[in-house]
């Protein structure tokens, strides 16, 4: 079959000249963010909507497997192609087609990258809420087919929020314009199954008047997140509540070269905005709470010193990336106030196993960033990662969490489905996936675990 495909897809390209067979492209367009490789027969780079439209529909015609790219950051092997199908790279669609102040939205292509939407918006005097931490790189149609969260989710929530309508094209090239009600409301988070994003109606909202920005140093991984849950019940109400253990710290003091680190203190990032008025009675409020409980608090006095604590922020993933040639990375999302005796159970777990771990995340929003660095090719090691991996998601689904706080399903948790999902909810989701893709066209073999 996978040969079959390899040849259909080889004659299409001598029809479409946006369509690349070459091998070099092929095997760059094989990867993610996870480093697995998969195979495809070969890239199409549309580069309008009519282009968009004709391959989708000539695959369908031909029986071509479709597997949507944004920028390939993705955590869970979404974009990663399987069985020798057809990558549709979004990246020449990349247009911001339309701003309206009065309605507060903005109109773009779905390959347009997060930031590059931030910086056209900013002069205008707005911002955009999702941000995650990739958003120099990921696309907006990434972002909401993975229904992407960020370090301000706590305050603002996640990408779903935000989007006003789709112009999306059904496995089968038709195109419809709709609000994300109905089907379309289950294209976002989908990981690219049910349907293709091509354009994007999303809310925007005015800049913050002000902010206030802190580091917090809290004596172990566990009494960090704890004290973070204090916090919010005693009325503090960040947009951005960040949670670094005090080993991934040190990973990136060293890539920072920082010094004075140590494994025992454990670091929570918090940033107040809002009014003038507001911003301060709240950052009153939080220096008095640290002072009452003994907590080192640096807080940010200058546009320079802020920007240089969310540079330590955003220096997590590459410093981690020194640790280990691979990252098995969990972002299991649990309530708040189960964050504590999660990361107890996780601490005791990767010690009985001799595991190398690292934990960050958005904390205020629940979610957790559990890394494993370790090496693919040492099978006995990933053996134990594999038992680590099982035994969280049984702990996490037992407090009450889930498998994926944004990372999605992909190809790398879709066997794990069942921890979270009764065979009957399995059922209903393969009948929701057999209604929009009936062939099982788009991105099979991810999240659906019969493809
Ligand atoms: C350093 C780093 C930090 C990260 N931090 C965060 C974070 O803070 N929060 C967060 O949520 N994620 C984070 N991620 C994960 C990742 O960046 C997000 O999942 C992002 O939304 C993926 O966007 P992308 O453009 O790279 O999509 P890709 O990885 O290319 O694709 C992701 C999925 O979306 C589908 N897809 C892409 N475009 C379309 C489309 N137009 N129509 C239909 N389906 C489509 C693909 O088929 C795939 O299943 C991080 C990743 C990295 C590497």
């Amino acid at each position: 079959m996978e040969e079959e495909i390899l040849t259909r897809i080889e004659k299409l390209s001598g029809e479409i000249d946006f369509l690349y067979v070459d091998e070099h492209i092929k095997i760059a367009y094989g990867y993610d963010a996870t480093g697995l490789r998969g195979l495809c027969g070969g890239v199409a780079f549309p580069g309008d909507l009519g282009q968009l439209v004709q391959v989708v529909k000539e695959c369908s015609d031909r029986g071509i497997p479709v597997f949507m790219r944004g920028a390939g950051t993705g955590f869970s092997g979404g974009a990663i192609p399987l069985g020798g199908g057809l990558v549709l790279s979004t990246e020449r669609l990349n247009r911001i087609l339309h701003f309206d102040a009065e309605a507060e939205e903005v109109q773009v292509e779905c390959g347009v990258v997060n930031q590059e939407l931030q910086d056209f918006l900013e002069p205008l005097g707005y911002f955009y809420p999702p941000d995650p931490a990739s958003l120099k790189s990921s696309t907006l149609g990434g972002n909401i087919s993975e229904n992407a969260g960020g370090p301000r989710a706590y305050k603002y929530g996640v990408s779903r929020r935000y989007v006003r309508s789709l112009t999306w094209i059904t496995s089968s090239g038709h195109l419809m314009r709709t609000p994300p009600i109905g089907p379309a409301s289950l294209l976002i988070g989908a990981e690219g199954t049910l349907g293709i994003i091509y354009a994007l109606r999303l809310a925007v909202l005015p800049l913050t008047k002000a902010h206030s920005t802190s580091f917090l140093e809290v004596r172990g991984a566990a009494k960090a997140v704890a004290f973070a849950s204090y916090l919010f019940s005693r009325g503090l109400a960040p947009s951005v509540m960040e949670f670094i253990d005090g080993r991934t710290m040190r990973c990136v003091g060293e890539y920072k070269r920082l010094e004075g680190l140590d494994d025992d203190s454990s670091y929570l990032f918090v940033e107040i905005d809002g009014s003038v008025s507001e911003v301060e009675a709240q950052r009153r409020l939080l220096e008095s709470l640290c002072l009452e409980n003994d907590i080192q608090m640096r807080i940010a006095y200058s546009e320079d010193e802020r920007e240089y604590l969310w540079e330590l922020r955003r220096a997590v993933s590459p410093s981690l990336a020194r640790r280990g040639v691979t990252k098995v990375n969990e972002d299991v999302s649990l309530p708040v106030g189960r964050l504590e005796d999660a990361v107890s159970f996780i601490q005791a777990a990767v010690s009985e196993l001799s595991l190398d771990c690292y934990i960050f995340g958005h904390c205020g929003d629940g979610n957790l960033h559990v890394n494993i660095m370790t090496d693919r090719r040492r099978t006995e090691e990933m053996e134990r990662v594999a038992i680590f991996v099982e035994r969280l998601f049984t702990r996490v689904v037992r407090l009450g969490g889930t498998l994926s706080g944004e990372h999605g399903i992909g190809m790398t948790k879709s066997r794990y489905l069942s921890y979270r999902f009764s065979p009957a909810e399995l059922g209903l989701q393969g009948r929701v996936r057999a209604a929009l893709d009936g062939d099982g066209l788009l991105n099979p073999g991810k999240y659906f675990i019969r493809g």
